[in-house]
């Protein structure tokens, strides 16, 4: 890519032009951008566990593709999703011994 302010062709993956020190503005929003992704993984872990679960594992794999942060956000959301799914069965078999 080019610099925008000195236009120097300079590294894709560079977050600041080594010739004029300006930041590059697209490197340097991407590696400091939270996935969306994780932080509703994260939310919905402690509401729905199961959605929870399904959204926090797409968000690591976003994560370790595009190299955004929150991997241990949605590694998080992913372990709380299984123990609220985990106590989940567990109500429900009690739930159902109790019934029966
Ligand atoms: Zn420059």
């Amino acid at each position: 890519m080019y610099c925008k302010n000195c236009g120097n062709n300079i590294d894709d993956n560079a977050v600041i032009c080594p010739k004029c020190g300006v930041a590059t503005g697209k490197s340097a929003i991407d590696q400091n951008k939270t996935n969306t992704l994780a932080i509703v993984g994260f939310v919905l872990s402690f509401l729905v566990s199961i959605a929870g679960l399904i959204c926090s594992v797409i968000a690591r794999k976003q994560c370790r593709e595009s190299g955004e942060k929150g991997m241990g956000l949605a590694t998080a959301g992913m372990v709380i999703s299984i123990i609220g799914l985990v106590f989940e069965v567990i109500y429900l078999i009690a739930f159902m011994v109790l019934i029966l």
